[in-house]
């Protein structure tokens, strides 16, 4: 049985990847960090193993790999998906708001990875898939540190694929377009349309077919892509 590890799983994307992989047999560890009742939830429908961590803490990183090694022994599968985002004009973003996010979304994914790919490159395998956004790929009005962020993301996982690569271990990225979770939920009727009005495929995208791109990139059919970035936007960003 393969192992994958699923940051921010509790809701939205991470959780549709949750019951993907499940369905195909991996078992899953599921981190949360506030959601612990909806973790639960997957927890009782899939039999996933949840773990509570702050990623971008850490001593909470290093507990939760702890548990896992100790428990279940190595990662295969390592879905970085945990995010925050936060709409602000520039000029009202503040240093904290700024750290926050950095925190999050890209420190949290160099503390978690770095947790689990030892084990990665004892062994000559493994596969790690970063979940950016079409803002990381071309910035995002009122979203300058969301978008750095995200940017970020992206470097991140190309420079990793080129380290990684001779050691048996792909590393790709998803950069997902307007996708109905709790992260949107902030967006107006009026908004949706516009951005609906703006995508090719003139709608939004359901997490689950996030989900089926990044569990895609997590088996063997796509076993000689590495270091990619995959957009799932309904064409948004061509
Ligand atoms: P969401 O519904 O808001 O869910 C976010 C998830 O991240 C939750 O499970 C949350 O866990 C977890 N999380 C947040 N901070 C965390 C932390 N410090 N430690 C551990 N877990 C943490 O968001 P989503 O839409 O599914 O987004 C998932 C990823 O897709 C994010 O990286 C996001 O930037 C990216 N994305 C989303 C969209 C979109 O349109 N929705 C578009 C592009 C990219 P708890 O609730 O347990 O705290």
């Amino acid at each position: 049985m393969k192992n994958v590890l699923i940051t921010g799983g509790s809701r939205g994307i991470g959780k549709e990847c949750a019951y993907e992989f499940s369905k195909v047999g991996y078992r899953v560890f599921l981190n949360y960090n506030n959601s612990q009742a909806d973790a639960e939830k997957i927890k009782n429908e899939t039999g996933a193993v949840i773990v509570k961590a702050d990623i971008s803490k850490s001593d909470e990183v290093k507990e939760m790999a702890d548990f896992i090694h100790k428990n279940y022994g190595k990662t295969d599968v390592i879905v970085n998906n945990a995010g925050i985002a936060q709409q602000k004009l520039f000029t009202d973003i503040s240093e904290s708001d700024w750290d926050r996010m950095f925190d999050v979304n890209i420190k949290g994914m160099f503390l978690v990875t770095k947790a689990f790919v030892k084990d990665m490159i004892a062994n000559h395998s493994g596969n790690i898939i970063n979940v950016s956004s079409m803002w990381g790929v071309t910035g995002g009005s009122c979203e300058v540190h969301y978008s750095a962020s995200k940017a970020a993301v992206i470097g991140f996982t190309k420079a990793l694929a080129k380290e990684l690569g001779p050691s048996g271990i792909r590393v790709n990225c998803v950069a997902p377009g307007v996708i109905e979770t709790e992260m949107n939920s902030h967006l107006s009727a009026e908004d949706l349309e516009c951005l609906c009005g703006e995508t090719p495929l003139e709608r939004t995208g359901k997490p689950n077919e996030v989900a089926k791109a990044i569990l895609f990139l997590a088996e063997n059919d796509s076993s000689f892509i590495t270091g990619q970035v995959i957009n799932v936007d309904g064409g948004m960003v061509i």
